[in-house]
């Protein structure tokens, strides 16, 4: 049980300011903001001087537990959770793949049950649409009141959908206050490449770059959008990586259209050079990491607010698996662990001025609160909310090793990585979950949370009532 807290002498950090304030946690909620506020008898004060208070991440975008080209995801929702909360990230979102003929609640009920036991942080879920014939379309809306209201769609991989399921889709989600996300590349483009390559013996993990360049994901994006806005529907994509689709989402949102992207670490750090490496391997994920151009345009977006979110994609194999794909760039499972990192890394990128803390703060928690339909309870150091807080000191330096990291994956494309500033401790509705280096939560007191219907008829987040 969360005793009271005070987070004492550290300086909040919100998307608009940055202030010296105390914070009292009573349970597991944040109770008051103030300055000199004063501990009871049964308060644990937590000294924040010299450090920064900031909310939990809310990562938007993991798969845990996931079956995925022959193998499954080698973090399970304990070991994903737990590596989350010793990031500082205290909410994650799961994509709950649909079964064929599978109803969507039935999905949700068949998911739930594993991470409601495992998950050490709180989580909430995303449905991965494979089939929406035979009235399973209808059963959208009873997902939606079960408090999960987004919706992802596959452009690619044999489970993708066709381009009118996905309309259909889109059509639907107006209706009943769903958000459609979508994972766009040109699936006959990545066919038809990857069938070229291969024939002509180019078999490395530069071919899986080459195989989906920046033109296969950017001409999706323009289509997905296309789509969306002949609707007037919302849309969001998921882990955007290229310029072009850059470019066309900051056009849709600047003609009025309530389109929204999401991108990832990998794309703002690595370029399609990792693919080089001897260890390229392991950075195989999809949409592969493109190059230095379209690195410059997601960051240029991301300042400008036209990428509002940063997730982590997290999707991890071990070494022995990415090695399946040594002859053969298509054996190589997509994904990589990452779950840990982003919030350190995005904070490191402020702490050395490329962004401001408000800014990381914005695009790793309360925007993906706004957009997802829980900033009633996530997202900000507010009076009401649960108190999902992170102590981050902005002195220290850490260098990432996989030794140091807390899941269940064998490596990690961070290795060597020099962070300035780490986060020093992570609580989770008021329970310390993470301290200087070590894990503190508990295996199954992760919440699942319910988000609220998603209405985002404009560009601004302040819409989603
Ligand atoms: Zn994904």
């Amino acid at each position: 049980m969360a005793a009271n807290l005070l987070f004492k002498g550290g300086k909040v950090v919100t998307t608009e300011s940055t202030y010296r304030a105390d914070v009292a946690v009573k349970g597991e909620k944040i109770v008051e903001i103030g300055t000199s506020l004063k501990a009871g008898a049964e308060t644990e004060v937590v000294d924040c001087r010299g450090k920064l208070v900031l909310p939990g991440a809310i990562d938007a975008h993991t798969h845990l537990a996931m079956p995925f080209g022959g193998t499954i995801t080698s973090d399970d929702y304990e070991a994903g959770t737990r590596s989350a909360a010793c990031g500082g990230t205290t909410t994650v979102f799961d994509f709950i793949l649909q079964d064929f003929k599978e109803p969507f609640p039935k999905a949700i009920k068949r998911r739930d049950k594993l991470a409601s036991e495992q998950a050490v942080v709180d989580y909430s879920f995303h449905l991965a649409v494979k089939d929406v014939s035979n009235g399973l379309l209808n059963t959208m809306e009873e997902a939606v009141a079960m408090g999960v209201p987004s919706f992802k769609v596959f452009m690619v991989y044999d489970f993708g959908v066709t381009d009118g399921v996905f309309y259909q889709t889109l059509e639907h989600s107006k209706k009943i206050g769903a958000l459609i996300a979508v994972h766009a590349e040109n699936n006959e483009m990545v066919n038809f490449l990857t069938a070229k390559y291969l024939s002509e013996g180019k078999t490395s993990a530069w071919y899986h770059y080459m195989s989906r360049p920046e033109f296969v994901e950017g001409e999706a994006d323009v289509r997905a959008i296309q789509w969306a806005k002949s609707l007037n529907a919302a849309l969001y994509i998921v882990h955007l990586a290229n310029a072009q689709g850059a470019a066309a989402v900051t056009q849709a949102r600047a003609e009025g259209y309530p389109v929204f992207a999401e991108t990832c670490p990998q794309y703002l750090n690595f370029t399609s050079d990792v693919y080089k490496r001897k260890d390229g391997a392991h950075f195989v994920c999809s949409p592969p990491i493109k190059n230095k151009a379209s690195q410059r345009a997601l960051w240029d977006a991301l300042k400008r607010g036209d990428i509002q979110t940063v997730a982590t994609d997290h999707c991890p194999f071990l070494k022995s698996e990415k090695k399946w794909g040594a002859k053969d760039f298509t054996k190589i499972p997509n994904g990589c662990a990452g779950v840990e990192n982003m919030y350190p890394y995005m904070l490191s990128e402020a702490n050395r001025g490329h962004i401001t803390f408000n800014k990381a703060v914005e695009v790793c928690s309360t925007n993906v609160a706004k957009i997802f339909g829980l900033d009633h309870l996530k997202g900000a150091i507010e009076a009401g909310r649960d108190a999902d807080i992170v102590v981050y000191d902005a002195k220290k330096r850490f260098t990432v090793t996989n030794r140091a990291m807390h899941g269940s994956t064998d490596h990690t494309i961070w290795e060597g990585a020099e962070l300035k500033g780490y986060p020093e401790a992570t609580y989770s509705r008021g329970n310390l979950v993470y301290r200087e280096g070590k894990f503190y939560g508990k295996k199954g007191a992760g919440r699942f949370i319910k988000c609220k219907p998603i209405k985002l008829t404009s560009p601004e987040l302040n819409d989603n009532k």
